[in-house]
């Protein structure tokens, strides 16, 4: 019998809030704490999971930012002859991606959503490899380098896989016995509550459910591994939504020109923008400061919360929404959802879980500390 097995299991959007009042993995569980998020969405926080280093170092944040040298879109404005209303359809659109996709020698999945298509060519994407193989992340290394250069037989399951194929497989391939680390990474929950979050009766029976397909790992494990560790933690919690703001059409309505004033992204928790021209940026600061749904990030906010980029990469101004309203329409959708991440991390809504059988010597600050944990 092989004696150990590590089973890390990073399941996207399982909030404290969801857990905290209801039983889950209390025969097992040694450890069962709330854990700070890190400020962003998956696209940053995840980064952060596996390489115990914050969005200003590993450079991965939200998945678009300005860059227009640099964009796998810029090919697309030889192509100015073709009117902005074709490519801005469903079509045009997977056309556009398509190409991109090829020029870049991407195979992993990525999509434009409703960014303006003629804005495209203004902005690089933060995510052109898989994050979770050696080699994934931008600057620095990741959890699964150190795997391979400690020459540690690992196993990672993740997207495009869904989680009940990503569970069918994970037993399969535990009675093997050939490795003896497990990373497995479940996307499906954090869909789900962007849509269900305030039902929460359909929120328990998904929970529930996870719960029982861990055991069932586990359990598995158990009978193939004399020694078992078992880490379940997520990325960032859920809030539920409850008002919508069209803030891009009232900077619209200030008639300013992009890219020659600025370039903005419409995050739905964020907008962040870029200057060119003083009185653009002027006018746009003003219009921000009336606004009692959000307010602009301070340079100490950035740093506190690690997104002081170098070259504000990411955008020079951040306007952040307050928790539980979001903009709508913005670049991500044009239905505000039922339920939002990406507010600000000090809102209980945003804290990440996790629970384990093993007994932790150092309490994690946040997520980011997870790295530590995994780490040989
Ligand atoms: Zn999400």
């Amino acid at each position: 019998m092989k004696k150990h097995v590590s089973i890390y299991i990073l399941i996207d959007a399982l909030g404290w809030n969801y857990i905290k009042a209801r039983p889950f993995l209390d025969n097992i569980a040694k450890t069962r704490q709330k854990v700070k998020s890190v400020f962003g969405y998956s696209s940053g926080v995840i980064p952060s999971i596996v390489t115990g280093k914050y969005p200003f170092l590993h450079k991965h944040w939200s998945l678009f930012f300005y860059s227009p040298l640099n964009s796998p879109f810029r090919w697309q404005k030889k192509f100015s002859f073709i009117p902005n209303r074709w490519f801005n359809t469903r079509a045009g659109r997977k056309i556009v991606e398509e190409i991109s996709k090829k020029l870049m020698g991407y195979k992993g999945y990525f999509e434009t959503y409703l960014i303006p298509v003629e804005y495209l060519s203004l902005f690089d994407i933060s995510e052109k490899k898989n994050i979770y193989k050696p080699g994934g992340i931008r600057e620095g290394k990741s959890i699964f380098d150190v795997w391979a250069e400690n020459k540690i037989n690992y196993s990672c399951l993740s997207y495009p896989m869904q989680d009940n194929e990503i569970w069918a497989e994970a037993l399969k391939n535990i009675e093997k016995k050939e490795t003896g680390v497990y990373f497995i990474y479940l996307a499906d929950l954090d869909a789900f509550l962007h849509r269900y979050c305030k039902d929460s009766q359909m929120v328990n029976e998904k929970i529930s459910w996870y719960e029982k397909e861990i055991l069932k790992l586990y359990n598995k494990a158990c009978e193939f591994f004399s020694n078992v560790d078992l880490y379940v933690f997520s990325d960032h919690g859920m809030a539920p939504v409850y008002k919508s703001y069209d803030l891009k059409s009232e900077i619209n309505d200030l008639k300013l020109k992009i890219p020659e004033d600025y370039v903005v992204i419409y995050d739905s928790t964020m907008a962040r923008f870029w200057f060119f021209k003083s009185s653009a940026k002027e006018k746009i600061l003003e219009l921000l400061k009336t606004k009692s749904y959000g307010r602009i990030l301070s340079e100490k906010e950035k740093k506190d919360f690690g997104i002081n980029f170098e070259n504000n990469q990411y955008g020079e101004v951040i306007f952040l929404m307050e928790t539980g309203s979001v903009i709508n329409p913005s670049f991500m959708g044009s239905t505000a959802p039922s339920g939002m991440h990406g507010f600000d991390i000090n809102d209980e809504t945003m804290d990440a879980a996790f629970i384990s059988n093993t007994n932790i010597n150092s309490n994690p600050v946040d997520v980011k500390d997870f790295f530590k944990i995994m780490s040989p």
